[in-house]
This record gives structure tokens, C-alpha cells and sequence, in this order.
């Protein structure tokens, strides 16, 4: 069972801002800004490649306005990231959008 997965079920602990049937959302363990947090559809996938069910990615972005508003980011702006693969340095194989705001954040990204 990959890391998030048990995360999901609760035998490892996380920040949690947000949680339904569907997703969850909970606080990067390493910040890379004041608001850094990871939201993850409850089923398993590994990459955004491997994605079949597109309505997943909906419930994805309802989820993250609504914390981006809470978070009290939505004026000031945000970035969301999602990392694929070896190239984009994704290390968690369970898809994940980044939820990044808080700071103004540098572009292109390194
Ligand atoms: P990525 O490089 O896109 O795969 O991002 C994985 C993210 O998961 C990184 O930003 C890590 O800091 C974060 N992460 C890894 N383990 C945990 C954990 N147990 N709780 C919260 N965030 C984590």
C-alpha cells in the first residue's frame, strides 16, 4: 500500500484540512510556501497518466477552491502543480494536485 493510501486509512498521521467520500486534503509534511497542502482522490490511482475517471479531477479542483478560500489565498492568488514521472520529480506514485500559495511564487518553476 503506497503512503498516501495509508494515509487515506489513518495509520499514518497527517495535518487534514478537508476530507468527503470522495477526497482528501491535508497539509505537506515539508512546505515549499505558507499554504502547501496536497489533495488526493480516495481511489488509487497512481499518475495523472494512469487517470480514466475524469470526474475525479472535478472533485479535485472543487475541493481546492473551496480550501483555497478558506486558506484565505483566493485574493492573493495560488499555484496548483501536479507531478508526473521521473523528469517532474514526482515521488509519491498516488496522484496528487499541490495546493501552493501564501507567498508570490517564482515562474518557470526549476
Ligand atoms: P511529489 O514530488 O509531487 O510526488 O510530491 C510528494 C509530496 O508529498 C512532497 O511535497 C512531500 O513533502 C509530501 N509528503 C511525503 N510524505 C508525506 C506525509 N507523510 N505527509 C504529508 N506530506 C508528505
Amino acid at each position: 500500500m503506497c503512503i498516501f493510501c495509508k494515509i487515506i486509512k489513518g495509520d499514518i498521521p497527517s495535518k487534514k484540512v478537508y476530507e468527503d467520500e470522495k477526497v482528501l486534503a491535508f497539509r505537506d509534511i515539508d512546505p515549499k510556501a505558507p499554504v502547501h497542502i496536497l489533495v488526493i482522490p480516495k481511489q488509487h490511482v497512481d499518475t495523472v497518466d494512469q487517470l480514466e475517471d475524469m470526474s475525479v479531477v472535478a472533485d479535485l479542483f472543487a475541493v481546492m477552491k473551496k480550501i483555497a478560500a478558506e486558506e484565505g489565498i483566493a485574493g492573493s492568488g495560488y499555484r496548483i502543480v501536479v507531478n508526473h514521472g521521473k523528469n517532474a520529480g514526482q515521488a509519491v506514485p498516488h496522484l496528487h494536485f499541490h495546493l501552493l500559495g501564501g507567498r508570490e511564487l517564482s515562474w518557470p518553476p526549476g
